[in-house]
């Protein structure tokens, strides 16, 4: 049985304030809750405010994004000491928003992801393909690129990433994916993970759902066979609103 884990990616939203309500309320609403990891990821300038706050409660403190290098000449990144220095346990790699926007590629997912491990932090690593991918039959030469070149060598460490399928097409558009074409991606991601670590770390990897899941939908999606939670964006913002995705999960 794989325990299922929802992650909150707050994304380029929240000061301080608004951050601290959310955060307790998040806190409040999933007080004994133990029926799946549940994650945060706030942005960098309220990381250790978050972080805080979840101090004390079941709940795990996620980064959006790192840097590969452990230090030096690189202004405006942020290092995995960094990360760890603030109480994260979880970083975020490779969102199609970082693909698109800001030229992160399979490579640099690699660097990052190796970077993050040998901090002894968790990925979650994102993978997608866009509308047009989908609609020229690509998905799953785009999935296994992405999973193959941005994973690649990782071996036996493949257990401790989590993967996120975020249909690009998906995230932030309110067009969800089908409970048919969720469990396809995730079990052809699976079949991947297989070929390159084996049986065994297929079947315990934790595979989630991002793009537009939300209270009415969670429930459908996170109970197929091999969706194991969730990357939520837009429905993270409200505290009652992601307790309810995160309950979905069990
Ligand atoms: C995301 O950004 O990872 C995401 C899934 O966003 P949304 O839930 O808003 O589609």
């Amino acid at each position: 049985m794989r325990r299922p884990i929802v992650a909150a990616n707050w994304k380029m939203n929240m000061t301080s304030g608004p951050g601290v309500e959310l955060a307790r309320g998040v806190a409040a609403d999933l007080e004994g809750f133990d029926g799946a990891d549940v994650v945060i990821c706030p942005p960098f300038t309220v990381l250790a405010t978050v972080g805080e706050i979840l101090r004390d409660t079941a709940i795990g403190l996620g980064a959006q994004d790192v840097h590969w290098e452990p230090d030096g000449a690189f202004t405006g990144e942020i290092s995995t000491a960094m990360l760890t220095d603030v109480g994260c346990q979880w970083v975020i790699v490779g969102h199609s928003e970082r693909r698109t926007y800001f030229g992160e590629t399979d490579e640099t997912v690699l660097r990052k992801v190796e970077a993050v491990m040998t901090a002894g932090l968790r990925p979650i690593v994102c993978v997608g393909e866009t509308l047009e991918q989908r609609e020229s039959d690509r998905t799953e030469a785009v999935l296994r690129t992405q999973i193959s070149d941005g994973l690649r060598g990782l071996g036996s460490r493949l257990a401790e990433v989590v993967i996120a399928y975020e249909p690009v097409w998906a995230i932030g558009t309110g067009r969800t994916a089908t409970p048919e074409q969720a469990q396809a991606a995730h079990l052809f991601i699976r079949g991947l993970v297989g070929e390159m670590a084996g049986d065994q770390i297929a079947h315990g990897m934790r595979i989630q759902y991002g793009g537009s899941a939300k209270p009415s939908n969670a429930s459908e999606l996170f109970a197929l066979p091999d969706v194991d939670g969730g990357l939520i964006g837009g429905a993270c913002l409200k505290a009652d609103s992601f307790a309810e995705v995160v309950r979905a999960a069990v």
